[in-house]
């Protein structure tokens, strides 16, 4: 029977005894006793590798490492765990889909469009494999909603468009771009579309097939899971046409020195031993999250961050970038430089964020150098909201 209820889902975070208010949950969320009990337990009491050795800590290992597959695959609703390949994160994801699926394909003045508000994550490497094959890397300009403008993307797809990268959720304002939408124009162009799901995965997992994604890409750690850990979702078709881009031990199935055969999907890429108490915590995290009312955990997290608007914006100079109903709250206080006002938050014991959050070509579109950005996540309360709004004006006061 899944439930939400405030005071008892933050009492499984022992880290805020420490940070205080942490509003930062959209750099990393804070994890729960299940994924630290679990994590701990395999270092405690297992410690053995996967898919290697026969003994009973070993499968022990194994069994709980490919369970944690399953659960991804439910999270996605993928048609099999087969289409889940472990990465360390939404960059590794990204770069694999990039290196493995687009370098052997792209031919020079082939297009790749990616969103104008895309995280670094999903723009680097599409500019390293333009440069690698002489593709061209298009963008898809960001509306006066700073959200993908998918009115143009019909006038942008040609017939030399490979790929369309574009995110789930933005990281700084939180807004979602009609995903559905987005892939059906690319899909009637005969172009994949990879998604970057590293922001938008736990407000709201998409249903991979409904949506008909090819590649997904998210990290475990925004999921309430260990760092250093991720996956990427890919449709299985695609998935068999990519080469292994990583060599070592466990990718292949024979080897000599005149050639090798690889593994299977995923296993083929997944070279080396893998981050197991990752893959371990990361299922503890999505069995715990079963448990939780997570929808109505996204309601009670936007409306903190639509109390945290209200306040602040009786603040003289406010200005919002905040996608409406979404539980991130970036924001800057006309005529203070970001970056002093988050210094001083800090002293007064509130962890928010401030810079350009990874996205460089979206404040520039804004025109702005960086942003503050609140993130408000189900165990944090309306004290949170109360203290950044005080302790926003006492540092407003110290800089007047
Ligand atoms: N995309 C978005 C939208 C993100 O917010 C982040 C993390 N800040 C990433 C990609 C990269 O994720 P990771 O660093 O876990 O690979």
């Amino acid at each position: 029977m899944k439930s939400f209820n405030p005071d008892l889902f933050r009492q499984q975070f022992p880290a805020l005894k420490q940070t205080g208010c942490y509003l930062d949950s959209a750099a990393t969320a804070l994890k729960p006793l299940a994924v630290i009990k679990a994590t701990e337990q395999y270092y405690a009491h297992n410690g053995a590798t996967v898919h290697r050795s026969a003994h009973s800590a070993a499968q022990q290992a194994t069994e709980l490492f490919e369970n944690a597959r399953q659960l991804v695959a439910e999270l996605l609703n993928a048609d099999s765990h087969r289409q889940i390949v472990w990465t360390k994160g939404t960059t590794e994801a990204i770069n694999l889909v990039a290196q493995s699926y687009a370098r052997p394909r792209l031919q020079a003045d082939d297009e790749i469009i990616v969103a104008e508000s895309e995280h670094h994550s999903n723009l680097i490497p599409w500019l390293i494999v333009a440069q690698q094959t002489g593709a061209r890397v298009v963008k898809l300009p960001i509306n006066k909603f700073f959200m993908p403008d998918l009115n143009q993307l019909p006038a942008l797809l040609t017939k030399k468009t490979r790929i369309l990268a574009i995110g789930h959720m933005s990281n700084v304002t939180g807004g979602c771009p009609d995903l559905q939408l987005a892939i059906k124009l690319a899909h009637n162009n005969g172009t994949v579309v990879v998604v970057d799901g590293a922001q938008g995965a736990v407000h709201s997992p998409p249903d991979v097939q409904q949506l008909d994604i090819d590649f997904y890409a998210f990290s475990a750690h925004k999921l309430y899971g260990p760092t250093g850990i991720g996956a990427l979702y890919g449709k299985a078709a695609l998935l068999a046409e990519m080469t292994p881009w990583q060599g070592g031990g466990k990718m292949l199935t024979q080897a000599s020195f005149s050639g090798f055969q690889p593994q299977s999907v995923p296993e083929c890429f997944e070279a080396g031993t893998p981050n197991i108490a990752g893959v371990i915590g990361l299922g503890a995290a999505l069995s715990w999250l079963k448990t939780q009312d997570m929808v109505e955990a996204e309601r009670y997290a936007c409306a903190l961050a639509q109390a945290a608007y209200d306040q602040l914006s009786s603040i003289r100079g406010f200005i919002s970038y905040r996608a409406p109903g979404s539980s991130l709250l970036a924001f800057n206080i006309d005529g203070y430089h970001h970056s002093d006002i988050a210094a001083l938050l800090s002293e007064q014991g509130v962890a928010i964020r401030s810079g350009q959050h990874c996205t460089q070509p979206l404040l520039d579109a804004m025109g702005v150098s960086g942003t503050l950005r609140a993130s408000f996540a189900p165990y944090n309360q309306l004290a949170d909201v109360d203290r950044l709004y005080e302790s926003l004006t006492y540092a407003l006061s110290l800089l007047e």
